[in-house]
């Protein structure tokens, strides 16, 4: 039976040392890191999702703002008051909760991010250094990963990753993080996607597996070298019942089947999920470090 990444724990251990942090930063004189968050519409999960990082800022110490904004707000209403959070120096960090409704350009609200609060690691600029391995923001997913791949001490170098999904918040940026050179990466990467023929020939070869294309139960047991490490990144809202809110949260792996071969791993709720958020403050953290010094 595979070790299970006990992923809400590492979160928990990792909010302590930054609680930690943000404390000796304040006792310095400096002030609280501060994450502005904008929300546009009432998507369930996306408000869920706001909630829970302005707890989390709350939990170590950060200032949070969230800036609500209706459904049918507008493309110019939208980079207008980015544009005033980028000149705000008293505001560090500053996500746009994704999706976006329906006619606003995502990308061009990234690009409009000031690439220096732009802690969410998606804009192009802080894209290209991540590529280039030079400091930046990295993703909070991917580095989430990152941070729960070597908290648990699982060997990458000369491993054979494969992930299953090519988007540019989780499986692209994972595939450069992972190939790249050094400690807790080195590996051999393989990115596969939905054209991706005989999906199964490569990820029987992996020592370690990466899910996240949001196919609730994708990866099943047949599909598993034994002894792989797996990690579910998938969040799908399934119909349940038996639970108050009506569902519950299912991940890309076959849990129950695959588990028995793997050597390791992480559930879902319970296990990538937490370590986004928790880079997100990591990232928010940095950017105010960075923000305060130049003064
Ligand atoms: P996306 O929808 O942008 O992309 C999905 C990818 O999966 C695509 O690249 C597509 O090519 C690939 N894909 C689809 N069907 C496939 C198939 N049959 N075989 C192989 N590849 C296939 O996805 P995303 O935004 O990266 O999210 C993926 C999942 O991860 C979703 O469930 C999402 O909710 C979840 N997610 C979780 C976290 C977290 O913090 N745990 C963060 C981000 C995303």
């Amino acid at each position: 039976m595979a070790n299970v990444i006990d992923g809400k724990a590492i979160a928990e251990k990792i909010k302590g040392e930054i609680a930690e942090e943000v404390a000796r930063m304040v006792k310095e004189g400096m002030r609280a890191p501060h994450l502005a968050a904008i929300l546009v519409g009432n998507d369930g999960a996306s408000m869920t999702y706001v909630g829970h990082k302005e707890k989390a800022c709350e939990r170590v110490g950060l200032k949070s703002t969230v800036y609500r904004l209706e459904r049918n707000t507008s493309q110019q209403q939208l980079l207008s008051l980015i544009r005033e959070i980028n000149d705000d120096d008293n505001i560090d960090g500053l996500i746009v909760q994704l999706p976006l409704p329906e006619g606003l350009d995502e990308q061009l609200v990234i690009n409009t991010i000031s690439a220096d609060k732009d802690v969410d690691g998606f804009h192009p600029f802080n894209t290209g250094k991540m590529m280039l391995g030079l400091p930046s923001f990295l993703p909070a997913t991917p580095y989430g990963i990152m941070t729960l791949l070597k908290e648990s001490k699982i060997e990458t170098r000369g491993k054979h990753c494969v992930i299953i999904g090519r988007s540019n918040i989780v499986g692209k940026p994972m595939a450069n993080l992972l190939s790249a050179k050094g400690e807790g990466a080195d590996c051999t990467v393989t990115l596969c996607h939905s054209r991706t023929p005989d999906l199964k020939h490569f990820t029987l070869d992996a020592d370690i597996i990466i899910a996240a294309l949001g196919h609730p139960k994708f990866l099943t047991a047949d599909m598993v070298k034994p002894g792989a490490v797996i990690i579910d990144v998938g969040i799908t809202r399934v119909e349940d019942k038996s639970k108050k809110s009506g569902f519950r949260l299912q991940g890309d792996v076959d849990y129950e089947n695959v588990a028995p071969i793997a050597s390791y791993i992480t559930p879902v709720p319970g296990g990538v999920g937490p370590m986004t958020i928790v880079s997100l403050l990591k990232n928010t953290v940095a950017a105010s470090k960075i923000r305060q010094a130049r003064k």
